[in-house]
């Protein structure tokens, strides 16, 4: 059985998505099941688990993955108002472990999240 996690399959593209940016190191898509009109996932090509698995050397890819959301938020229209999401674990609502940042925007959002 292959141990590729669902958004490696992505980038490969055994799994179809709605992709919507792509460089050497990040890839950004559409989420299947969007919680806001606009909800994009930032992931690292490389398959860091969570975030807690980052190390000293992701801290340039990391805020990469930042700036990249935020662009594409920008882009759409949602410069000003967007939130960004990392769940970090189960009981954080962590269902891939791939790294990837949830942009939403589109809607009020409230606080605190559920
Ligand atoms: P998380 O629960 O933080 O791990 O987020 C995983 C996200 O991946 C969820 O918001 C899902 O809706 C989304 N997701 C699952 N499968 C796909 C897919 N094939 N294409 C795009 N997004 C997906």
């Amino acid at each position: 059985m292959s141990n590729e996690t669902l958004f490696e399959k992505i980038i490969k593209r055994d799994v179809p998505a709605d992709i919507l940016y792509e460089d050497v190191e990040a890839i950004a898509f559409k989420d299947i099941n969007p919680q806001a009109p606009f909800h994009v996932l930032v992931c690292p090509k490389v398959p860091i688990k969570m975030l807690s698995n980052s190390t000293a050397e992701d801290e340039n890819l990391l805020g990469r993955l930042m700036r990249i959301g935020a662009s594409l938020a920008k882009d759409a229209g949602f410069g000003e108002n967007f939130r960004v999401v990392i769940n970090n674990g189960s009981d954080a609502g962590q269902t891939v472990f791939h790294l990837h940042l949830h942009f939403l925007a589109g809607r009020k959002l409230v606080w605190p999240p559920g």
